[in-house]
């Protein structure tokens, strides 16, 4: 079938109108006859099984029947009638009922002639009613060829209320296979259907739309899911190796005096092997002429820090300065104390530019910036400002990722005359098929290995009947030194409530731990920065021994002496949050302790999160759970979501099929980069067509 048959606007198909036209195109996306060949069922009707009457089940999707209608009667209620007939099998009995289209039913059913019936049933005092069900003479349904598992394809309310019911899309999809003559080409190589034994294309849409059987369905499915996600594959494997060959870097050749006086003398500890291999991976996309593009996943005190320092130190080693941004002005005040600390017997000049920063300061900053009397420069967004120019940016590394944009990350990359190497860092773990699809354009590096030594923290859920014993257990924990986080919600939608309870918090708090024994702090989104950072300085220097505070500590804060982590009506978080959150903990020595607190009444995702959170602390752990509880669409953000729309293929099910077709995309990438070998002509033409059209995949950008 040549491709320009499929791109055939759809108007042109028998039984497309101009009017049914604009409603596909508008409610499905179907523009084209290749569109509507890719408007896979969401689901299919099983109408290969019968059921009798006494077997029904509550649970019962869709069910067929074969018996007679006994009786039918009219019942007048307040608005309208409602036709009720009674349905018998040798089995039992049941109800069949209409709201609509009385009049015309009630004359032409048929009295005591088998029929068979199809539809969903409702179970209400003991007894089972069908409404609105399909039916048909059992003489006729015995001689009607059909496909006995019959798709149900995407609809909307405006395309059934127009009468574009299953049964019209089923039919143009058959006008589709018979204009076709079903001969679609292949878009797979042979090697690859002959290794995957997948079936072959045409097989495929045509059991996908007409199955003959559930493993002919299931075949076909597979194949399909294996196509699309292989696709998207190629096309982000892709994109990674055109930016290796195209977009050079510098070369950082040497391994110098900077990374070795700190590595040889001044590194604090030993570094896990999860660090010592990152590092390596690092040294090496550094030491190559390309630029590095690169993720570093690694959960909450892991020691990633130490990481992001002896990259910058490589840069600095080979004449280029480097630049670390963090999304808010504590933790770049934080890693700033951090470096400092690590550096101070380097001979290398750091300096700290935020929005607070005074104006002579940051005029002095950005001369000095620009006769690279600076070597390291840590910031939030106030890097970004076009004000500020470095003299030879070499390597930026951007701190909890998830918080900046595509767009704020691409700003950086123009601060220079090459793009500097990038290092993206985030203690949010992703599932590794999510990062494979929504990151599959860079490369990764993991730490997925903690730091010897590191207590598991104790993670109970408490019921808020039982906060005094809480309360009890905080006064000990005080006594013995400790400090302790109170975490309230803040959701955007309920800000003023939630700064309610957050206040109402915080006086109960005041009241159980009174001044001068206990010292609290208080930090929350409406707050001077200035003042936050007043309170938090005072945690963090243990003057105050309760911290009670908004999610605005979620991220990186590193108080090693804080060991108790309350989290106020903990079922109201997100999985992720409540992961980033109990990270703030167990940093020093001592055993530490998270207490989720919740109401009575919760509902059952909320339950899975606590026990989840109870269960483990391995964040790719509980990323898997947040993946299966959210979506991929809402774990992600609106901003990657596009790239989760698949058709037929779903990133949380199919992870299987997913890994096959990003390790085959990278195999035949690999060795043949430009798909020049006649096995792989499928392959390249339909990548072409793919680029040309955009039509399943015009969410890449
Ligand atoms: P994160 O990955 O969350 O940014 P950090 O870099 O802040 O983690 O490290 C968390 C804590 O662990 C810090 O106090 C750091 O000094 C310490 N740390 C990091 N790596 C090691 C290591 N290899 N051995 C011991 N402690 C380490
Ligand atoms: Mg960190």
């Amino acid at each position: 079938m040549n491709a320009n048959f499929l791109q055939t606007p759809i108007d042109y198909l028998k039984g497309v109108g101009p009017n049914r036209a604009t409603l596909l195109k508008k409610e499905l996306g179907v523009h084209t006859f290749q569109d509507l060949l890719n408007l896979f069922p969401n689901r299919y009707l099983d109408r290969t099984q019968y059921y009798k009457i006494s077997q029904l089940q509550q649970t019962n999707a869709e069910v067929q029947i074969v018996g007679k209608i006994t009786h039918i009667k009219t019942v007048e209620q307040k608005r309208g009638k409602r036709l009720v007939a009674t349905f018998r099998d040798e089995t039992g009995q049941m109800e069949l009922v209409w709201f609509r289209g009385v009049k015309w039913i009630r004359e032409n059913i048929k009295i005591n002639v088998p029929y068979v019936i199809f539809g969903k049933t409702n179970f209400f005092n003991g007894n089972f009613s069908m409404p609105h069900p399909e039916m048909e003479l059992l003489e006729i349904h015995e001689k009607s060829i059909r496909s006995a598992m019959q798709p149900v394809y995407p609809s909307t309310e405006k395309l059934s209320n127009s009468g574009i019911t299953n049964k019209v899309i089923n039919g143009l999809m058959q006008q589709l296979f018979l204009e076709s003559k079903n001969a679609f080409f292949e878009t797979l190589s042979k090697p690859l259907l002959e290794q995957l034994k997948l079936v072959s294309k045409k097989d495929a849409l045509l059991n996908v739309h007409f199955p003959k059987s559930q493993a002919h369905l299931a075949r076909a499915q597979y194949r399909l899911k294996f196509e699309e996600l292989f696709y998207i594959q190629l096309q982000l494997v892709r994109k990674n190796l055109v930016h290796k060959s195209k977009i050079k870097g510098y070369t950082f050749d040497k391994i110098g005096e900077n990374f070795n006086t700190f590595f040889n003398e001044h590194l604090p500890f030993e570094l896990t092997n999860a660090q010592k291999r990152v590092i390596k991976e690092i040294r090496n996309d550094l030491g190559s002429n390309a630029q590095m593009n690169r993720l570093l996943q690694g959960d909450v005190g892991s020691g990633k820090t130490i990481v992001a320092l002896m990259s910058m130190l490589m840069a600095l080693d080979n004449g280029f300065q480097a630049c670390l941004m963090a999304p808010t002005e504590i933790l770049s005040v934080q890693h700033f104390q951090g470096l400092v600390e690590l550096c101070k017997e380097l001979n290398t000049s750091i300096e700290l530019l935020t929005g607070s920063t005074k104006a002579s300061k940051r005029r002095e900053i950005h001369e000095k910036l620009e006769n690279g009397e600076i070597d390291i420069l840590i910031g939030t967004h106030a890097l970004l400002e076009d004000k500020v120019r470095f003299k030879n940016l070499g390597l930026a590394i951007v701190d909890e990722q998830h918080r900046f944009g595509v767009e704020q990350r691409s700003k950086l990359w123009h601060k220079n005359e090459y793009p500097p190497h990038i290092l993206v860092m985030t203690a949010t773990p992703i599932p590794r098929t999510l990062a494979m699809s929504v990151y599959g354009d860079l490369d990764i590096s993991i730490i997925d290995e903690l730091p010897p030594g590191r207590k598991n923290i104790k993670t109970v859920h408490r019921f808020d009947a039982n906060r005094l014993k809480v309360f009890h257990f905080i006064k000990e924990e005080i006594s013995k030194g400790r400090q302790v986080y109170i975490v309230y919600p803040l959701i955007q939608e309920s800000e003023s409530m939630d700064y309610k309870d957050l206040m109402d918090g915080y006086e109960s708090i005041s009241r159980e731990f009174p001044m001068p024994e206990y010292q609290i702090s208080i930090v929350h989104g409406q707050m001077k920065p200035a003042d936050k950072d007043y309170e938090m300085n005072r945690f963090v220097k243990g003057e105050t021994q309760i911290m009670v505070a908004t999610t605005v500590i979620e991220v990186g804060v590193n108080v090693p002496n804080a060991s108790v982590m309350i989290i106020e009506s903990a079922e109201r978080f997100g999985l992720s949050q409540l992961h980033q959150l109990r990270g703030r903990v167990g940093r020093g020595a001592e055993q530490s302790y998270c207490i989720l607190m919740t109401g009575h009444k919760l509902s059952s995702d909320a339950k899975t999160r606590l026990e989840t959170m109870v269960r483990t602390s391995d964040g790719f752990e509980i990323a898997e759970v947040d993946l299966k509880l959210r979506g991929p669409g809402d774990m992600m953000g609106t901003q990657q979501s596009g790239v989760l729309n698949l058709r037929i293929a779903d990133i949380v099910k199919d992870s299987e099929i997913l890994k096959i077709a990003r390790s085959y995309a990278l195999q035949t990438l690999k060795s043949d980069p430009n798909l020049a070998s006649d096995e792989n002509r499928p392959i390249k033409n339909t990548y072409a067509q793919l680029v040309k059209y955009r039509n399943i995949w015009n969410y890449i950008s």
